[in-house]
């Protein structure tokens, strides 16, 4: 199972339709240790998404990511709009010249995209904050395990968010009080990463 240009969209729609599905789950976590934005940041990015989708899936996937990044930087206030627009531009410059990746091939570069948003957030892994799913995901990825591994993996990370004290972001200014929530960016991604599981799982097995 391969992502590419033909079956991209099934996997770019599921991700912003799920985004938007949870924007009020999203806005609730962001309200215990934020300002309650991260549900309707995502749910503006991606509704921006969808609606040039098809402009976005005319183009290979290092083009149509590239797009994507752009999109969110443009249509997202907020800390998360130039994170994820750096992630999906980052990835775009990964996969550049990749007419097609496989999962182990989408950790690889979601890796180096990782490098890209600890630089743009000066953060890093143990921060509460998106990193904290994002990078051990793209790493055990790039290692080569499975689908059921990586999902699981994401939801133990997004869960391990709970007990942190936020170093980084708006949760940071409440010290010891943001212990005891999930970060809604380590949420938002596991969601995104649960959607990346499904598309190559539901694939993987019907090939
Ligand atoms: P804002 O914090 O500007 O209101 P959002 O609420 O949309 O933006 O996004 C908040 C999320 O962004 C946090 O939950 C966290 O995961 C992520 N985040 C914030 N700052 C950083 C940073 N410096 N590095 C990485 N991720 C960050
Ligand atoms: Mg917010």
């Amino acid at each position: 199972m391969q992502l590419n240009q033909d079956n991209q969209e099934t996997l770019y729609r599921a991700i912003a339709n799920v985004l938007i599905e949870h924007s009020d789950e999203l806005t609730d976590l962001d309200q215990a240790i934020g300002d309650g934005d991260h549900g309707i940041n995502m749910k503006r990015g991606f509704e921006a998404v969808l609606a040039e989708l098809n402009d976005i899936c005319a183009l290979p996937p290092d083009q149509a990511l590239k797009k994507m990044g752009m999109t969110l930087v443009m249509k997202v206030g907020g800390a998360s709009g130039p994170l994820y627009g750096t992630l999906f531009m980052d990835l775009a410059k990964a996969c550049a010249d990749h007419e097609s990746l496989s999962f182990d091939e989408l950790g690889g570069a979601l890796v180096q995209a990782c490098e890209g948003v600890k630089k743009r957030g000066k953060s890093d892994v143990g921060a509460k904050t998106m990193l904290d799913v994002l990078v051990p995901v793209a790493q055990a990825m790039a290692d080569g395990a499975d689908v059921k591994t990586i999902d699981a993996l994401a939801q133990s990370s997004a869960n391990a968010t709970v007990p942190m004290q936020a170093s980084r972001g708006r949760a940071s200014f409440l010290k010891e009080r943001s212990v005891g929530h999930m970060d809604p960016g380590a949420r938002s991604s596991q969601l995104i990463i649960n959607q990346i599981c499904h598309f190559f799982g539901d694939e993987s097995e019907s090939a």
